[in-house]
């Protein structure tokens, strides 16, 4: 028998245990709890340390499977969507987001799926992994190609919806961000998720240019959007992205929130009322120069929180534990950290968390 302990460990929805442990007789686990408490009564089981965690696996809350995997870009945002994100959208799709599922460690993601719909298939009907597909919707049209692209689709989420799996992945709805769909376009798609039942995931908030953007029409998607002979007025002016989303009745749905870094205190506490929760990638953040969420705020404001890698593109890797070790080197508190990565991910994606009972199998335990 051995006795695994680390630090720091989660086996269930209380949270982290100070110098948790498990003991396994290599197979499956026996009994967890305190490392002191376990170590009296099983005194000759063999020790096996770990230097930061053991318990269940993180959600990696946030990815692209279909961007498929890096090298991840370095600069600003929307160099990012036009030197990285655009010339790889003719091959997204499928092949892709097969070879990125290879290099994606966890079990349970919240992922994006764009344009094609075969990638939603492989999702729903066969795909590896536990979570939820969320179909990207967006568009800066016309009324009249907007109402097309709303009928197109709830006709898919209907098609795909009876590829569901008992116990396996949901499908979800993924309306881009507030800069990339007109306000019409935002409400119906959240409407649409309203009654089928859809969650929703939101970038927002996430670059110096979409905040910019609100602000005062200033910055490189102000810039991009004029370019592209887009009207001025396409979204009102002077709000944050999150004050905007608020205005539009969007956050009474409760999305999870992706990015959530230009945000000040009365953002955070609209998010707190709505009770919205946040998915943060602070790699991408980092990598595209966007700087990292407020923790502290959010923490203070009791905003949940889940982290997720963003795409390979711009995280970097598709494993959540690398979001996680990145936090740790700044100085972010261990625990919240992790309780972040474990139960914030599961409950953003409406998995739970199942806590580590004693006669499971031991590959439901990482330990690192
Ligand atoms: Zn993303």
């Amino acid at each position: 028998m051995e006795l695994w302990s680390a630090p720091h460990a989660i086996f269930g929805p209380e949270g982290v245990v100070q110098e948790g442990a498990l003991l396994t007789d290599g197979k499956r686990v026996l009994a967890l709890g305190e490392r002191r408490a376990l170590r009296a009564r099983h005194p000759g089981a063999r020790p096996r340390r770990f230097p930061t965690y053991l318990g269940l696996d993180a959600v990696n809350a946030h990815t692209h499977l279909d961007l498929g995997l890096g090298p991840a870009f370095r600069g600003p945002f929307m160099a990012f969507v036009l030197e990285a994100v655009f010339p790889r959208n003719a091959e997204r799709g499928l092949d892709l987001a097969r070879r990125a599922a290879r290099a994606a460690p966890q079990p349970a993601l919240g992922d994006i799926v764009a344009r094609d719909p075969r990638t939603l298939e492989w999702w729903l009907a066969e795909a590896p992994f536990q979570g939820v597909a969320y179909w990207e919707v967006l568009g800066l049209l016309p009324p009249e190609e907007e109402r097309s692209l709303v009928e197109a689709t709830r006709a898919l989420i209907r098609r795909m919806r009876r590829l569901e799996r008992p116990g396996g992945p949901r499908l979800g709805l993924a309306p881009h961000a507030p800069y990339s769909l007109t306000p019409s376009l935002m409400r119906k798609a959240v409407e649409l998720a309203r009654e089928e039942g859809l969650p929703l995931q939101i970038h927002a908030a996430e670059s110096p240019d979409e905040l910019a953007y609100f602000r005062n029409r200033t910055g490189e998607i102000a810039a991009f959007h004029r370019r592209k002979g887009l009207p001025e007025d396409l979204h009102p002016v002077g709000l944050s992205p999150v004050a905007y989303l608020a205005e539009l009745g969007v956050l009474e749905a409760r999305p999870l929130l992706v990015h959530g870094v230009q945000v000040d205190e009365a953002d955070v506490r609209v998010l707190a009322e709505h009770g919205v929760a946040v998915v943060s990638c602070p790699r991408s953040n980092q990598n595209l120069q966007a700087g990292l969420p407020p923790y502290p705020l959010y923490r203070r404001h009791r905003v949940p929180l889940a982290l997720g890698t963003d795409s390979a593109l711009s995280g970097g890797s598709l494993d959540v534990w690398d979001e996680v070790r990145f936090l740790l080197g700044r100085g972010e508190p261990a625990p919240r950290v992790l309780e972040a990565a474990v139960l914030g991910g599961a409950r953003a994606l409406g998995l739970g968390p199942r806590p580590i009972s004693p006669g499971d199998p031991l590959s439901r335990v990482v330990g690192w």
